[in-house]
Order: C-alpha cells, then structure tokens, then sequence
C-alpha cells in the first residue's frame, strides 16, 4: 500500500515567507533542535519516516534504562551498536551551520538541542550556548560513582575486546551520559532550557516530532512568555496550531533560506561554494 501523504500547510512558499520575517525581525532567538536536523548527516532519527523506532517498534522498548542496567546482554548489544554508530565520523549539515550563522549574526540566545550527538558544537557553536537537554553520547558516566571519561576511551576498551566495559575506579556500570526513557533530566540543564525558551522573542523548532516530553513542553512554554513560534519538520507536530509559520519541508534545503533573512544573506548557503563555512568562523 502507498504510503499517506504528509499533509502540507495550504501554501509551502508563503509559509516559508512568513517564517523568514519572524526570524528577520526577531532580537533574540531560541532554537529548539530534535534528530531531523542531523539526519541528512547519515545519523537516523527515531521516528521520522526511516527513524529507527519506525523500522524496528521493539527498539524502544529496549531503550528504557532499567533494561540497560538489568540485563548484561543489553548493554554488550548496546555498546556493539555504538560502536558502529555514525555518530562519529558525522559532519555538520547545511542546517548546523545555519544555526552557527544565527549566532555568528548575534541572535542567538541558545540552542536547545534533543540531540546528542554534537554537532552544533561541531558547526562552531559555542558550547556555552548549547543547552543538551537529553545529555551527550560523548561522554561516559559510571552509574554507581559518578566517575566520567570519553565515550571514545570507552570503546577503545570495546574494541580491545571488553564488551560491556566497567568503571576504572570502582567497577560499576557505564552508560553514555543522555538521557534514556525512565531517567530524570538534570535538574540544572532543565531550568537552562526553561530559561532560554521564555527569554526569546522567536523560538525556532527545528527537525523534532514534538513528543518528547519535557522538551516539547517548551514550545507552549516559549508561546506563554510572549514568543512567536517557527516550526519547520517534515511531518505535522502536536504544536503546529500555536506556530506562526510551519514548514514542512527538507531542513537542510529550507533552513539556511529562512536564516539568511536574519544573517543579511541573501543567497542562503545556497550561495556559498562548497566546503565554505559561515558567519565568520
Ligand atoms: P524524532 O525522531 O521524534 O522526530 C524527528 C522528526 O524530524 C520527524 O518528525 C521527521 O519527520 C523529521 N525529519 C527527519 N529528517 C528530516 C529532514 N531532513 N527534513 C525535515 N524533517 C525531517 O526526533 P526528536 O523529536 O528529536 O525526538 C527523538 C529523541 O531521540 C530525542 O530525545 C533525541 O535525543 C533522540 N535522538 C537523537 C539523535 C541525534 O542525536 N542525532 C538521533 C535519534 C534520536
């Protein structure tokens, strides 16, 4: 059977129109950042289309941390399956840069990112304007002390022949430091995040299905404190009622055009000979 089409808004072009304003006109903006704004980079997205969880339903399950710390078998499938992410040989999109050109252009409040992958860093974001709200894969955490190292020392260790590494200094569990299903947010990141979303004047929601929650909550959040709201994803959100401009479109073709209204580039990276950064960097 055919796949169902993904609904449009009425007109795509003036959608985009309305969405370059709002970002042209806006003094400071938030962006709100899920996995579609790294697919392009080979990276898959959970939900989306070809996401991960998509594919495979009995994924999800398995990403609950109860699993990852109950059932050895879990982790040794989990640290075989990082090892071969494409998480780390990924370089920024089209998209990441356009974010890093925002802040280049000076409006950027910060970057709140579901993703943990790292590439806004990698965009030439300054870290002190991400706000990863679901952790990073790059780091590692013991879960009985505390104690943190590289992810990339940690699979080194995997691919020495550890399969489930344990902690050097007191042998308990490591895990990545994200957020899996059943874990509390950083209570710290979360207020950064709450912050970030009621201090902006437009909040820019990028690549992200918008329901995760606390995350998408801020959306609502954002629109409470007075801000306007961009979506641009290819597939309708629960929060496409409260945007004043949704896009569904390719975020890598449509990202860096509605940036540029407030970069004062007129050609987009569509512009730019390739390999060329922007803003400076
Ligand atoms: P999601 O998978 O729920 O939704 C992604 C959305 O992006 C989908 O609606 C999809 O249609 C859209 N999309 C994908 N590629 C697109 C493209 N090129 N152009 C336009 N739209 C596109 O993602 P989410 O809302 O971020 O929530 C998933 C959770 O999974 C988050 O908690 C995140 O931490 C985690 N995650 C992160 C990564 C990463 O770090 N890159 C990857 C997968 C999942």
């Amino acid at each position: 059977m055919d796949q169902a089409p993904v609904p449009l808004p009425s007109d795509s072009s003036s959608e985009v129109e309305r969405a370059r304003q709002e970002v042209a006109r806006a003094r400071s903006i938030t962006v709100l950042s899920g996995a579609g704004i790294s697919t392009s980079t080979g990276i898959p997205d959970f939900r989306g289309p070809n996401g991960v969880w998509t594919r495979d339903p009995e994924a999800e399950k398995m990403a609950h941390i109860r699993y990852y710390l109950d059932d050895p078998a879990v982790r040794r499938r989990s640290w075989a399956n990082r090892l071969s992410s494409p998480i780390w040989s990924a370089t920024p999109s089209a998209a990441h840069v356009a974010v890093a050109d925002l802040a280049a252009a000076g409006q950027l409040r910060a970057v709140i990112t579901q993703n943990i992958d790292g590439l806004h860093q990698k965009a030439g974001l300054d870290p002190a304007l991400v706000v990863e709200i679901h952790g990073s894969a790059h780091t590692v955490v013991c879960w009985s002390c505390g104690a943190s190292t590289s992810t990339e020392q940690a699979l080194a260790r995997v691919r020495a022949g550890e399969e489930d590494p344990a902690c050097r200094v007191c042998g308990g569990i490591l895990k990545t430091a994200t957020i899996s299903f059943g874990q509390n947010l950083d209570v710290g990141v979360l207020e950064r995040a709450t912050r970030a979303a009621a201090e902006c004047d437009v909040m820019l929601a990028v690549g992200s299905s918008l329901t995760v929650h606390p995350a998408a909550a801020l959306v609502p959040w954002a629109v409470k404190n007075g801000a306007t709201v961009v979506i641009v994803n290819g597939e309708p959100t629960p929060y496409d009622h409260l945007a004043a401009a949704v896009v569904r479109q390719s975020i890598d073709e449509v990202l860096p055009r509605i940036v540029a209204a407030a970069t004062g580039d007129a050609m987009g990276d569509a512009g730019r000979a390739p390999g060329e950064g922007g803003g400076g960097r």
